[in-house]
């Protein structure tokens, strides 16, 4: 009888060892399917990777902000002339629009949060895709035209329950060391001002000063004002700036996140003349990053916006003469006491925004499907063009963006 007893027991134990077995091997397999079919839908599978990431965000620039852009340039905007183009869905956990710290959270940390939370949710710190390319070697640049401590760098750069807390978020700006960041500065960031010269950082107040400056690491905080729109103190000096300094002797790649912080503010003004200088300027910065991906190739540069602001909406020139009708919009346009009140709205909006991404290089990566065994010894190479092998889904989610970057800087 007894001994029956411990044979049933026995069995039953066996039983829960195989099912255990079983759901763990499931789970495994379940987890390795996903893994590779998300990585096979960008890349193929080589280990062929970027080395270098520049993500620009556009600050409330929607769909009908690039529109604008165009009409006033009668031409294309340099972003509209990348090869693989989409939308993202923007909306925070917070019902309604999004606002910049929740959005930014999402593309800098893949997880949506609460309207006002920086890289935090439930308590808890959400990390960084600039946080983890720095631990992976990389170097981190961000360049921002508002204060540095604003709810865009902030989310790369640290972590708050509110994106009030200027003072916690400048404290850690400082600690995070960054290779370059370059923005405007705030009392926040004033109080800290005598730590941020060190041996190898430099702190810079002015555009001659980032100029004149050859320390290792730099941060130039800027007065409000001082970063024009057009000539020479501009958001693409300051980027072409920040991609010089964080190629200089680095074999590790880097992560640059560039900000035109001031076409959400020119929006929320209904001022469309403003909004067309900083969209204008943001441009600017996105054909600087464009060229400088050219020249020195294995680089990805994605363009996007954290969400829309002001509602703004292009009226109809419908004219049999396509060339009349794009005068008319252009008239229409830069009469700006009318065009101001194409924007129907003073807050942000749920609207999708765009993506633009443009990829550059052909990497000499090996070919997984080479015979190992080949007498010559000679390794077979496969060119690989990134803008070509991409395969991104037209519509993303702004969490997507998180994950396209680890997976094209390998985190
Ligand atoms: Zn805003």
């Amino acid at each position: 009888m007894a001994k029956a007893v411990d044979r049933k027991k026995q069995n039953r134990f066996l039983l829960i060892i195989i099912a255990i077995i079983l759901v763990v091997t499931l789970a495994t397999a379940a987890v390795l399917f996903a893994l590779n079919y998300v990585d096979s839908g960008v890349y193929p599978e080589s280990g062929a990777r970027p080395q270098n990431v520049i993500l620009l965000i556009g600050d409330g620039m929607g769909e009908n902000h690039i529109e604008a852009g165009n009409i006033y340039r009668s031409n294309k905007l340099n972003m509209e002339r990348f090869a693989v183009i989409g939308e993202v869905m923007t909306r925070s956990l917070t019902p309604g629009a999004t606002d910049s710290a929740a959005a930014a959270t999402a593309m800098a940390t893949g997880t949506k949060t609460y309207n006002g939370r920086i890289s935090y949710k439930d308590g808890k710190n959400l990390e960084t895709v600039a946080e983890m390319a720095k631990e992976a070697g990389k170097k981190v640049g961000v360049v921002v035209t508002k204060p540095v401590t604003d709810a865009t760098p902030a989310a790369f750069l640290s972590h708050a329950k509110d994106r009030g807390e200027t003072d916690s978020i400048a404290r850690q700006i400082v600690d995070f060391d960054l290779d370059v960041l370059y923005g405007l500065t705030d009392d926040s960031m004033n109080a800290l001002k005598s730590e941020i010269a060190t041996e190898n950082r430099a702190l810079c107040t002015t555009f001659d000063e980032i100029a004149a400056s050859d320390s290792e690491k730099i941060y130039g905080l800027l007065e409000d004002g001082s970063i024009r729109t057009a000539g020479t103190d501009t958001l693409s000096y300051l980027t072409s700036s920040a991609l010089e300094k964080l190629s200089e002797d680095n074999d590790n790649g880097f992560l640059l996140v560039v900000e035109g912080s001031k076409i959400d503010s020119a929006s929320h003004d209904n001022d469309m003349e403003s909004m067309l200088a900083e969209l204008n300027a943001f441009d600017a910065a996105v054909k600087t990053c464009r060229d400088w991906a050219q020249a020195n190739g294995n680089t990805v540069v994605m363009v996007t916006a954290d969400h829309e602001t002001g509602g703004l909406e292009i009226p109809d020139f419908d004219n049999a003469d396509a060339n009349m009708a794009k005068q008319e919009a252009r008239e229409a346009l830069i009469d700006y006491e009318s065009s101001d009140g194409w924007f129907k709205r003073t807050g942000h909006t749920s609207d999708n925004v765009n993506y633009f991404i443009y990829a550059t290089g052909t990497v000499k990566a090996q070919n997984a499907a080479a015979d190992e065994s080949d007498a010559s010894g000679a390794s077979e190479y496969l060119e690989i063009n990134y803008s070509e092998q991409m395969n991104i889904p037209e519509e993303i989610d702004n969490t997507d963006i998180f994950r396209l970057i680890c997976q094209w800087l390998s985190l």
